[in-house]
């Protein structure tokens, strides 16, 4: 599958591979397969720590989509994702949908969201996820952002089980895909990590979005 990135279209790196780059190369690549752990809507004061420290424990970044209200709340909590390896993308700073707004606005819950990110980590995001993944795909997107969407969406906001988030990523995921999660609720956290050592399990390995689209 393809991923949708503003616009254009990356393809996994298997397909981009250079042709007679050598079996033995090609094959050992094969045998790679990468996944994204993504979580919007945080930082939560309730759960985010504990799935930093799962995720510490198990040596596994993963890329947060944070909501700037929250950051601002929990600027500690984005302060630590920073320095554990994690990367941080901006999910507006009220949550709001992209494409009511007017230009403007969008452009300004994405900038508010950015300058907060950056005073509290010295870095600027690179990414954004559009709340409900909607925004006005006739222009460019703002604040110079590359939107992120997902491949894998296991509805772990609706369905407070753990073993159904679990059986939804693990019966759709591939390689190449970016997972949804929330760091909102404690089942969602559960299931992250559980997913992790099964998937781990399977031979995947674990990376940010920039890994997976810039290698
Ligand atoms: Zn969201």
């Amino acid at each position: 599958a393809a991923v949708f990135l503003g616009g254009m279209e990356f393809r996994r790196w298997e397909e981009s591979l250079p042709a007679g780059g050598g079996d033995a190369a090609l094959e050992e690549r094969e045998e790679i397969k990468q996944v994204a752990l993504t979580f919007d809507d945080g930082p939560s004061g309730a759960c985010t720590e504990a799935l930093l420290d799962g995720l510490r424990e198990r040596n596994v970044k993963a890329t947060f989509f944070v909501i700037g209200m929250y950051a601002e709340q929990y600027p500690d909590i984005i302060r630590r994702m920073a320095q554990e390896g994690h990367v941080i993308g901006n999910h507006t700073y009220h949550h709001v949908q992209l494409s009511r707004l007017s230009d403007q606005q969008a452009q300004e819950e994405l900038e508010m969201t950015n300058e907060l990110i950056e005073d509290i980590t010295g870095q600027q995001p690179i990414f954004a996820r559009p709340p409900f993944g909607s925004w006005n795909k006739k222009k460019e997107f703002p604040a110079d952002l590359i939107p992120v969407l997902w491949n894998v969406d296991p509805l772990d906001w609706k369905t407070y089980q753990t073993d159904t988030v679990v059986s939804r990523i693990m019966n759709n995921v591939e390689d190449g895909d970016i997972i949804l999660l929330h760091d909102s609720y404690p089942t969602s956290v559960e299931a992250a990590l559980r997913t992790i050592d099964m998937l781990r399990e399977e031979g995947y390995v674990f990376v940010t979005v920039d890994e997976l689209m810039f290698g």
